[in-house]
């Protein structure tokens, strides 16, 4: 690394991360280049948000294209790859009108607006969202409070009220959890940042048909599981219940920063001009992007290389010493470790031999690597994991 970066970095930026070693210069496809001109294999894709894979000649084409006309207007002015895109992406899951946004935290505070606003026109005065202990939401306040874990976080209270958490996938917990403030149930369809955990259709189907009797919400987090990543448009679209809310971000815009929470017919209708706003949001440029990043993950034959490509890390990955399980969807991958090896120490390894991932927990190694993958790159980083498992052992 350059000489007096890492100073630099600690002298200038508040210190929220614990960073790698490694100042990152170029990318192409899977690979990652850094300063010194070493290579890497990218199975960590910017945590789901490159799927695309680096340097997308058509996504910069879209970029460019629209920077040469029109960069940004503000949301008090109409765009048409703003509204293209609401459409995409309402006809293309739950049909109702789309709020724009810039990150995942974001697209899920609008979710806990919609939900609140709708619950208080129904009479509800203190309404409750219920979440599952695990779940990830973001880290702006309301997705905080959302988010179990990081809520307990003294240090950073007060949350905000109004959430109550139930164990992971505990349909029994849930239905007991539910009471005459019940507004919502929110969850995403496999936890990301807990280590990759599916729900089961049993929790999923349970949580529709609560909030179904109770007048309540049901919105799905889709910011991590969404755009293709689980080899569906949506991870929604491979259970058995169809949500109200649903929020995205991260692959939406195959690096350039936008997210948006899309509901469903009559639902997001509850917000009305100045309850809610973003001066960034869906500004040409993003828009035009996330709607090629749209076009070219949702083909069949796209998604269909998603489960694939998934199948076929996940049976390799089986079968190597040192894995006692692999979880997931498509490509989001967890990687359950042998115990006695730490995931932390195994992703550390795994950088100096240059394969990119990440340990949410310390038993697990997560892998989401772009769709643009191939079978030698697969081949190529199961081989890489057997090495560096057979090392840190
Ligand atoms: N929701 C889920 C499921 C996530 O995985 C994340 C980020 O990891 C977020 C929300 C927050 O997204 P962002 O970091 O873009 O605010």
């Amino acid at each position: 690394m350059k000489e007096g970066l890492s100073e630099r970095e600690a002298r200038f930026v508040m210190q929220t991360y614990r960073r790698a070693d490694i100042d990152f210069v170029r990318g192409e496809g899977a690979l990652l280049y850094d300063d010194e001109g070493s290579e890497y294999l990218d199975f960590l894709s910017g945590i789901s948000v490159t799927a695309l894979g680096h340097h997308n000649p058509e996504l910069l084409e879209a970029a460019a294209a629209q920077a040469e006309r029109l960069g940004h207007v503000s949301n008090l002015f109409f765009t048409e790859p703003m509204v293209d895109l609401a459409e995409v992406l309402s006809t293309g899951s739950i049909g109702g009108p789309v709020f724009f946004c810039n990150s995942g935290t974001e697209a899920n505070e609008c979710a806990i607006k919609v939900v609140r606003k709708h619950a208080h026109q129904r009479g509800i005065v203190d309404p409750e969202i219920i979440t599952f202990q695990g779940g990830f939401h973001g880290r702006t306040y309301g997705a905080l409070s959302a988010s179990p874990k990081m809520a307990g976080e003294a240090a950073l209270g007060p949350m905000l009220p109004g959430f109550r958490s139930v164990p992971f996938d505990d349909s029994e917990a849930l239905r007991q959890a539910f009471d005459e403030r019940t507004a919502a149930v929110m969850l995403e369809t496999i936890q990301g940042e807990a280590g990759v955990f599916p729900f089961s259709d049993e929790t999923l189907a349970t949580a529709r048909e609560l909030t179904e009797e109770a007048g309540a919400l049901l919105v799905i987090d889709e910011v991590q599981t969404g755009v293709g990543r689980t080899g569906s448009l949506w991870g929604f679209q491979q259970s058995p219940v169809r949500p109200d809310v649903i929020t995205t971000a991260k692959a939406l815009g195959g690096g350039f920063p936008i997210g948006a929470c899309i509901t469903s017919e009559g639902i997001g209708q509850v917000l009305s001009p100045g309850d809610h706003g973003s001066t960034f949001a869906a500004g040409p440029v993003a828009a035009s992007v996330a709607l090629r990043v749209l076009e070219l993950v949702d083909r069949p034959e796209m998604l269909r290389w998603i489960r694939e490509a998934g199948q076929s890390l996940s049976d390799q990955l089986s079968g190597l010493s040192g894995v006692e399980s692999v979880r997931g969807r498509g490509l989001m991958i967890g990687v359950a470790l042998e115990s006695g090896l730490d995931a932390g120490i195994l992703q550390a390894d795994l950088l100096k031999r240059g394969l990119v991932t990440n340990a949410p927990r310390p038993d697990t190694l997560r892998l989401l690597p772009p769709y643009t993958i191939d079978d030698e790159q697969i081949a190529r980083a199961c081989q890489t994991i057997a090495e560096a498992l057979e090392a840190v052992k």
